[in-house]
């Protein structure tokens, strides 16, 4: 058997992993020229993705993975937050094995000697009377028994297969950028931080997400792997806010990383003094910007006849990134329809029901994973108007007069004043 997987970003590198594991042939087509170019940020991965890349990913790979994240027990939990970085509610995460990980180093590890046509664009496909597809790709044409579609948000194989897109945009924007953790960067941090991420919203319906990704505490010695070797990278702080669309103070799209990183800074303007401080710190070639995009959680995710042609990840279930979901759920995919392929591939199956039990069973996670995504964004849309600006002021009076309670309790407790 062979499979073209169209898309060389989580889902397809994963999946390409998990299939060449299993003994089948795959040829991956990517957009991009190389792997470290997509977004720098990083991605927390959850227990079920944590297992699925124990699944998918031969010994060593896995290995060179786990020593290039952050161990999960820096993310003990999840925090609310106003403007002055008043704690405002927290949920404590169940223990468990997550991963913190760089985009771009996983993307790295996950693309370890396979075979990927970088700077390859998917242009179209056709089903020849003995059953084969050819895909035409910028990058040369192959032939193979199964395509898939993990082209992200607006993929392209989707479209062709359900007729129309699967996704459309949220009406809120986000920029994401990257603030190296040197000493003194340190010392701006806010408190809350310490213990996981933490979601801001603040006066106009601003929400900015705020995350340290520290690889050091990992526990797994880098140096242990050679082949691939871990891929470090620095301490840093992920500062991303997400708006409204119509509310930026100029259109974010069409900016560069500086002008971006300067309309981010701007936007903080009324925002505690130490995350503007930060803000200033950002590395401009880090800073992107992203128009969050869902698909619609109460649709079928795959709305076309199972046969040989299908797709996994943002492809079929585009969600914001304020659920933290996405990569986790195409690394889920990837492992469900690699095993129904390997089953395929073996004669206990055939390739339209493997596809289809694939289908299925994504069908079940994927649009409840869409649904919780959606979730900070409905919040955030009450906190624009002004039910929600009253609601943020009496939060945050609330969240000082618990601080100083504190502080009479056990002083050394006490967070940063705002
Ligand atoms: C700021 C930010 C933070 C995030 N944080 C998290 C997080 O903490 N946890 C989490 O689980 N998720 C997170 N996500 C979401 C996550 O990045 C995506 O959901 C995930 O990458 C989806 O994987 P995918 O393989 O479906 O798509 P992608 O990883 O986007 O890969 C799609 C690939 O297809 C390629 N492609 C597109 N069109 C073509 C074409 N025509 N021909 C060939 N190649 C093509 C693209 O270049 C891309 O490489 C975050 C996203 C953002 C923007």
């Amino acid at each position: 058997m062979r499979v073209v997987v169209v898309g060389g970003g989580i889902g397809g590198l994963a999946l390409a992993q998990g299939l060449t594991r299993a003994g089948i042939e795959v040829v991956v087509h990517e957009r991009d020229a190389r792997p470290e170019h997509t977004g720098g940020y990083r991605l927390h991965l959850d227990d079920d993705a944590h297992r699925s890349l124990r699944r998918l990913l031969a010994p060593p790979v896995l290995q060179a993975v786990l020593a290039s994240a952050a161990g999960g027990a820096a993310f003990r939990r999840f925090s609310f937050c106003d403007h002055r970085m008043r704690v405002l509610a927290a949920e404590t995460m169940p223990p468990g094995a997550r991963l913190m990980i760089g985009r771009i180093p996983l993307r790295t590890l996950l693309a370890h000697d396979l075979d990927v046509r970088w700077g390859s664009a998917y242009r179209d496909h056709a089903t020849s009377d003995d059953g084969r597809i050819r895909v035409r790709c910028t990058g040369g044409t192959t032939t193979a028994d199964v395509l898939v579609g993990a082209d992200g948000t607006g993929s392209a194989v989707a479209r062709a297969l359900a007729g129309r897109p699967l996704a459309a945009p949220t009406g809120v924007d986000g920029i994401a950028g990257i603030v190296r953790l040197d000493e003194r960067a340190r010392d701006l941090l806010p408190p809350v931080l310490h213990d996981g991420p933490a979601l801001a919203f603040g006066p106009g319906g601003l929400g900015v997400f705020l995350s340290v990704h520290d690889p050091a505490t990992n526990p797994v010695d880098p140096g242990a792997c050679t082949s691939p070797a871990a891929v470090p990278e620095p301490a840093s702080l992920v500062l991303g806010p997400l708006l409204p669309a119509d509310r930026w103070p100029r259109d974010p799209r069409g900016l560069d990383g500086a002008g971006l990183a300067a309309l981010l800074t701007e936007t903080l303007r009324d925002w505690h003094p130490d995350l503007r401080a930060l803000a200033h710190r950002l590395d401009p070639a880090t800073v992107a910007h992203f128009r969050f995009t869902a698909a619609d959680p109460d649709a079928d995710p795959a709305p076309w006849p199972s046969g040989t042609v299908t797709a996994i990840g943002d492809a079929v279930h585009a969600m914001p990134p304020t659920g933290g979901l996405g990569a986790a759920t195409a690394i889920r995919d990837a492992d469900v329809l690699a095993r129904e392929l390997t089953a395929a591939a073996t004669g206990t199956t055939t390739i339209p029901l493997a596809l289809h039990a694939y289908e299925r069973e994504m069908a079940t996670y994927g649009p409840v994973a869409v649904r919780e995504s959606l979730g900070p964004l409905r919040v955030q849309r009450r906190m624009s108007g002004r039910a929600g600006a009253v609601a943020l002021r009496a939060a945050g009076a609330w969240a000082t007069a618990r601080a100083h309670a504190t502080a009479r309790r056990a002083p050394s407790r006490t967070g940063r004043p705002g």
